[in-house]
Parts: C-alpha cells; sequence; structure tokens
C-alpha cells in the first residue's frame, strides 16, 4: 500500500496507549473489534514514566510503571488489539466514518476512543527552556541517575512533586521541594514519607524567578512571597511537577471541550460527537489516577461495542 493511501474502514480506532488506551484496547478486543491502537511517543504513557505504582489494585507490593505497561500491552495483544507504532496528526471528526491521518498512513474508522493523556505543565521562567536536557527535567524517573551525588530543586506540592522527590533521594545529595504556598496539595502518605526523608528539605511559600547556569543549572533563584526576600539556591537539577495540561490540540474546533481544557465527556465516556469517546487524563481533571483510566478505558470501549452492535441490527 502506498503512503497515505486509504485501507479498509476500521470498527475503532485508539490514540494513545497510557492506562486507558490499552484497557479500551483490552475490552474492544474481547468484544472482536480488532482495535488499532496507535501508541504515540510514549507507550505506558504518563504511568510508565513512574518508577512505581502502588495504588493499581492487584499488586500489593507495587508494580514498576514501565512493568504494568508491557503488562497491559500483552494482555491487549493476546486478544487481538493491534499496535501501531504511530502518531495521529489530524483528524476529522466531521463525518462518520472518521478519518484518522498519521505520520505514514490515512484511515477511516467507524468509532474512535481518544486516550491522549496529557503533558507536564512549565514554569515559564528565563532558563527553564535553555536548560532542558541539562539539569532542567519534568521526568525523575527517567532523568534521575544523571544526578548522583548531586544537590535538585524540585518544584511543586501535588503527589507529583513529592513522589518523584522521594525518588530523586536515591541519587541526589539533597533534594529541596520549593512549593508557593505553606500547605501541600498532596496525599497524607507521600507527606509522611517526604516529611521523614533526611535527605528532603521544604522551602515553603517560595516560586522559583529564574534557572541560572552556563553549560547546564548551576542554581535557582527563588522569592518568598509573603517577605518578597530572594536567594539563589546551589543545584544542579531542577525538576519540574506542578500538574499537566490534556493533549487536545488534534480535537480544537471538533469537540466541546469544558472550561479547564479537558475534553467534555459524559458518564458513559461520550463526547458531543456521536462516535467519538475519550477516556484517561484527556477528558478527567478529577481523578486522574491508573485505576480510574484504565476504568475509563474499559467503559469507552464497553459503549463503542454496544454502539456498533446497535448500528448493526
Ligand atoms: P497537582 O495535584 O495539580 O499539583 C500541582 C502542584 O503544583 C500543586 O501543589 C500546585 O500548587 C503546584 N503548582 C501549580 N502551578 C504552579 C506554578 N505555576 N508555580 C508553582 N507551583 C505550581 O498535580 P500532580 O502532583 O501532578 O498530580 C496530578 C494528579 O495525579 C493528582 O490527581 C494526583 O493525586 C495524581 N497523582 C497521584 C499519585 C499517587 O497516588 N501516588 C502520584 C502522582 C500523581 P498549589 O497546591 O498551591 O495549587
Amino acid at each position: 500500500m502506498s503512503e497515505n493511501e486509504t485501507s479498509a474502514i476500521e470498527q475503532v480506532i485508539i490514540l494513545g496507549t497510557g492506562p486507558a488506551g490499552l484497557s479500551a484496547g483490552l475490552y474492544a478486543a474481547r468484544a472482536d473489534l480488532q482495535p488499532l491502537i496507535f501508541t504515540g511517543t510514549q507507550i505506558g504513557g504518563q504511568a510508565a514514566l513512574t518508577d512505581r505504582i502502588e495504588n493499581y489494585p492487584g499488586f500489593p507490593e507495587g508494580v514498576g510503571g514501565s512493568e504494568l505497561a508491557d503488562l497491559m500491552v500483552k494482555n491487549a495483544e493476546r486478544f487481538g488489539a493491534r499496535l501501531e507504532y504511530d502518531t495521529a496528526t489530524e483528524v476529522d471528526l466531521s463525518d462518520r466514518p472518521f478519518t484518522v491521518k498519521t505520520y505514514s498512513k490515512e484511515y477511516k474508522t467507524k468509532t474512535l476512543i481518544i486516550t491522549t493523556g496529557a503533558s507536564p505543565n512549565k514554569l515559564n521562567v528565563p532558563g527553564e527552556e535553555e536548560f532542558l536536557g541539562k539539569g532542567v527535567s519534568y521526568c525523575a524517573t527517567c532523568d534521575g541517575w544523571f544526578f548522583k551525588g548531586k544537590d535538585v530543586v524540585v518544584v511543586g506540592g501535588g503527589d507529583s512533586a513529592l513522589e518523584e522527590g522521594i525518588f530523586l533521594t536515591r541519587y541526589a545529595n539533597s533534594v529541596k521541594i520549593i512549593h508557593r504556598r505553606d500547605e501541600l496539595r498532596a496525599g497524607a502518605i507521600l507527606q509522611k514519607r517526604a516529611f521523614a526523608n533526611p535527605k528532603i528539605e521544604f522551602i515553603w511559600d517560595t516560586v522559583v524567578k529564574e534557572v541560572r547556569g552556563s553549560e547546564g543549572v548551576a542554581s535557582v533563584l527563588t522569592e518568598n512571597v509573603k517577605t518578597g526576600e530572594q536567594n539563589e539556591i546551589d543545584a544542579e537539577g531542577f525538576f519540574v511537577f506542578i500538574g499537566h495540561t490534556p493533549n487536545t490540540d488534534l480535537f480544537k474546533g471538533q469537540l466541546d471541550f469544558d472550561g479547564k481544557g479537558y475534553i467534555d465527556v459524559n458518564m458513559h465516556m461520550e463526547t458531543n460527537v456521536k462516535g467519538v469517546y475519550a477516556a484517561g487524563e484527556v477528558g478527567d481533571p478529577r481523578y486522574r489516577q491508573v485505576v480510574t483510566s484504565a476504568g475509563m478505558g474499559a467503559a469507552a470501549a464497553i459503549e463503542v461495542t454496544r454502539l456498533l452492535e446497535s448500528e448493526e441490527e
């Protein structure tokens, strides 16, 4: 088949391979829909970048993020899900069957499940962009090793900041967690662990004004929001965990969104376009857990199955 040629009409295409996409793939495969799943750039999504997941039921000792992703892929493939190592670059939802263009081909599909997840937010301070990959990172599991014996700074006060900060203490000499308030958003268990960790120090009521360095990050300029006092903290690593923005660019102007930029889905994972569903963090500003994303993916695939069955009758 030549490039960009359209193949036969798919029953369901799934965009993304986080817990939502792989769970949707498993359910759609078991309904004999032979789902076609585009992996995107990160198989397993954000969960695969997590060192250890301790709150996904069935793993009392916890499970590695990438290990869980591998298991989910195997589980979906066992029943006939087809993973394509490709990324959707354009979708046309104006007519059914819908059109999905990827880097290599164009596809038609009767239904679409969007599980494109979310990407980490940036602080947008001077030096952050300049030193990306040279000390600035959004993933401790990916980059922590590079900071063996070094001092690092973490920004944020949610579960991610604490979890990743604790992870970084395996390698780093010290981890300073800078939070803009004097109260954490993170859950109690992570707070307890972080407070008990001798390598972690919290810097409260403080924001980062600039990341400084030459070849790589060397220091971070901070400001206390209550006193206005500025400080320069020596650090070779700068990790930012201040929430996420849903990956929705492909669907702007075609689907309805909520006030925060997430795809508007009802409790059946339906979007405002019949045949298009969204699951996981791209449509979930509230829970954003591996287990809830997997549940949403399963629900979306069940709804797809019901829709296609009703249209065959
Ligand atoms: P989050 O809960 O939204 O927390 C973001 C943190 O960053 C907040 O503390 C926020 O401060 C701070 N922040 C936001 N914008 C900022 C800015 N411009 N400058 C400085 N600080 C800023 O995000 P998350 O920690 O990534 O967690 C996302 C979701 O995943 C949550 O639902 C979380 O429970 C879940 N999660 C769960 C686990 C787990 O269960 N083990 C692990 C990771 C993530 P404020 O507090 O002042 O708003």
